[in-house]
């Protein structure tokens, strides 16, 4: 009595829309239906546990997922709570519907936006994503229920009869489409199970049932006993892969992901591709350091261990757990980019969604499972949903909250760990006010004696030499000289060196209005020099000013003079902090610094009235050698601040030259 029906009104616009939009990634019919495997049996637990189903002894529930590339076919089997006929028309032809026109209102507006990452109850349809021919067979856990086999074409018609199937359960085959052969790949499956299944809560097996020896592969025991194991390996390899087969020793170092205390008791038979109890679902209490960093190794690939995690664990207002690694990075060679694993219910969602995760925390690597998303929406809708937010901020509370913990009570680690988190931090700061707040009297930096202090600690220090003046070294190896002579006036400077720096000394301005940031060559405080008559000062700048300019051909060259304290220097660059600032963020945004008129980049040149050379060149206007002199003072100040273009290089060394021949005579 096989019963025919016309699915919806809709339908036959719904299929070619399914195929386009429903997902952007068609590989996600395989979450989809493994999922409802997994609710089918999770399903079935309760019914249990409410004493409504009776559950036989040694029952192990479990999916199967089964490839063909024979037939072209992929199966999904699972031992859960099956379906009645009556279930099958309302869940399958019914509700699966309405869930479509609802999906295909939405539609309409969103026309455009590809990343509709929910499911409208579609979860089922998106089999016909990848199939021409799609059947369920099912069999109720119900008393008496009898077996149903439904079919449907991807047209607008369905067929639904009694069926065949002997087990409690559903089986589903997908007759693949020319374009979807690569599903029923072993490999290409196995990869897809992998990205999406690894966390689900039930079982999961694979097995190419063409490499089976034996055919009766509808065969999914309720019952295993570890008597059966040995036999079951022979019937029916769900493990599959050769590599994994081979030595169950090496298999244990190298593919830890099959690894769990459970798989180490029961070492005989086939293993879930899945882990079924991932560390985040377990309480923090009873994770060892080891179970952390496996896990992290083998979810990541990344064989440096993390620094440190935060295990999130919450269960009000909503329930949140996860694990977020704080990875070792290696600022030279990486660009910072994390992963974060978004999962509900132990299915993965997808990774790195902004609008969920701060953008900042992007750039570790972690899983969160979040039952409570609601992820049946576009993320345009996730962006603006108050429950998102808190979220969001639960986590920055999180983070914060751990790393200001580490600083207090555990300042040696903080200390250690400083250089690799803190352009995470200092992001953090810039872009969540939240997170700043939090962070901000954690936030270190290290100075001269390389010891790490906060910006209190060095304005303290400060205070009597240069008040309110932060000194800071960008680049250790071409300020050397202006930090020896910092070091001759015991003073002190802090290095910030990395990329985000100069974005966060803005941010640190911002926010301490009082407190000004210099890099250490861009001023010569009182400390380094005497005092010096401001008539004389006047006379000697004009009159030096002229000479050097003629030698060196620099008629925009800026010149100053000083008494410095150090008789041996001649003369020093600095760079005005402003104008270097601006010049910065003009070769940022690829515009001609030189545009602005200034000399390069506010260079000044300070002359040493203290210096013999520098006393020479002012008695000896005229010398045979003046000229000589006045460019190679010149270019070794220049030098030491930073390094000549190759043209000027290449006189430099011509001119030292020179002089070593003038020295010979
Ligand atoms: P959702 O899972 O969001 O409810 P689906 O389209 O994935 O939407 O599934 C529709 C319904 O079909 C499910 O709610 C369930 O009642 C039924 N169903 C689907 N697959 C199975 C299965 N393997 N076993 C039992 N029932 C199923
Ligand atoms: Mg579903």
């Amino acid at each position: 009595m096989a019963k025919q029906g016309n699915l919806s009104i809709n339908s036959e616009n719904i299929f070619p829309i399914i195929k386009k939009w429903l997902y952007s990634d068609h590989d996600i019919f395989i979450r989809e239906l493994v999922s409802n495997g997994c609710d089918a049996i999770t399903k079935l637990k309760k019914l249990s546990v409410m004493g409504e189903f009776d559950q036989p002894e040694g029952t192990k529930y479990q999916v199967n997922v089964t490839v063909n590339p024979e037939e072209k076919t992929i199966r999904f089997i699972d031992n859960g709570i099956g379906m009645t006929e009556g279930e099958v028309d309302e869940y399958i032809n019914q509700i699966a519907f309405s869930g479509a026109e609802a999906f295909l209102n939405q539609y309409k507006d969103k026309a455009s936006d590809e990343q509709i990452i929910g499911h409208f109850g579609l979860g089922f349809y998106s089999a016909f994503m990848v199939a021409d021919r799609v059947t369920i067979d099912t069999l109720s856990y119900k008393e008496g229920a009898a077996p149903v086999h439904w079919e449907c074409d991807g047209g607008t018609e369905f067929s639904m009869e009694e069926g065949d199937r002997e087990e409690r359960g559903t089986e589903i085959t997908l007759y693949l489409n020319e374009d979807s052969y690569e599903f029923c790949n072993e490999y290409r499956a196995r990869e897809v199970l992998e990205k999406y299944c690894s966390f689900m809560p039930v079982e999961i097996y694979f097995a190419d049932e063409t490499k089976e020896e034996d055919d009766d592969k509808e065969d999914i025991p309720d019952v295993v006993d570890s008597t059966l194991a040995d036999d079951k390996e022979d019937e029916l390899d769900f493990e599959g892969d050769d590599d994994k087969a081979s030595d169950e020793d090496e298999d244990a170092e190298e593919d830890a992901e099959d690894d769990s205390e459970e798989d180490a008791e029961e070492t005989q038979g086939p293993k879930p591709i899945n882990e079924i109890h991932p560390l985040w679902t377990r309480h923090p209490n009873d994770c060892k350091e080891e179970e952390y960093k496996d896990f992290y190794r083998n979810v990541f690939h990344d064989y440096r261990e993390p620094l440190f995690w935060i295990h999130l664990n919450m269960d009000y207002p909503f329930n949140l757990k996860g694990i977020l690694y704080f990875p070792k990075i290696n600022t030279k060679y990486d660009t910072i980019e994390g992963t974060i694993k978004l999962y509900n219910n132990q299915v993965f969602i997808a990774d790195n969604i902004k609008e969920v995760i701060p953008e900042y925390l992007l750039l570790l690597k972690g899983c969160i499972d979040c039952p409570d998303l609601p992820l049946n929406v576009s993320r345009s809708a996730l962006q603006n949903d108050g429950f998102v937010k808190k979220i969001s901020n639960y986590i920055t509370k999180k983070v914060a909250e751990k790393l200001s913990g580490m600083c207090k009570t555990d300042r040696e680690n903080y200390e250690k760990y400083w250089d690799d988190i803190c352009p995470f931090i200092k992001f953090g700061c810039i872009r969540d006010e939240k997170f700043n707040d939090r962070m901000k009297d954690y936030i270190i930096f290290k100075n001269m004696d390389d010891k790490y202090i906060t910006l209190p600690d060095y304005l303290e220090a400060a205070k009597d030499k240069h008040e309110n003046q932060v000194f800071y070294i960008t680049d250790p190896i071409a300020q050397s000289q202006y930090m020896n002579m910092f070091r001759d006036q015991e003073m002190d400077a802090i290095y910030l060196t990395d990329q985000i720096d100069s974005t966060f000394i803005t941010h640190l301005e911002q926010r301490n209005p009082d407190v000004r940031f210099m890099r250490i060559d861009s001023d010569l405080t009182d400390n380094f020099k005497e005092e010096l008559d401001e008539e004389e000062e006047k006379k000697l700048t004009e009159k030096l000013a002229e000479i050097f300019k003629k030698a060196t051909g620099q008629e925009q060259l800026i010149l100053k003079v000083e008494k410095l304290k150090n008789e041996d220097t001649p003369a020093m660059i600095t760079v005005q902090e402003q104008s270097r600032r601006m010049a910065e963020m003009m070769e940022m945004y690829g515009m001609d610094s030189s545009m602005t008129g200034m000399g390069a980049q506010g260079e000044t040149l300070v002359l040493n009235l203290n210096n013999s050379l520098v006393k020479y060149v002012m008695d000896h206007e005229e010398g045979e050698n003046t000229s000589l002199i006045c460019q190679q003072i010149y270019d070794l100040a220049r030098i030491a601040n930073h390094p000549l273009k190759p043209e000027e290089m290449t006189a430099f060394v011509a001119r030292s030259n020179q002089i070593l021949g003038i020295l010979a005579k």
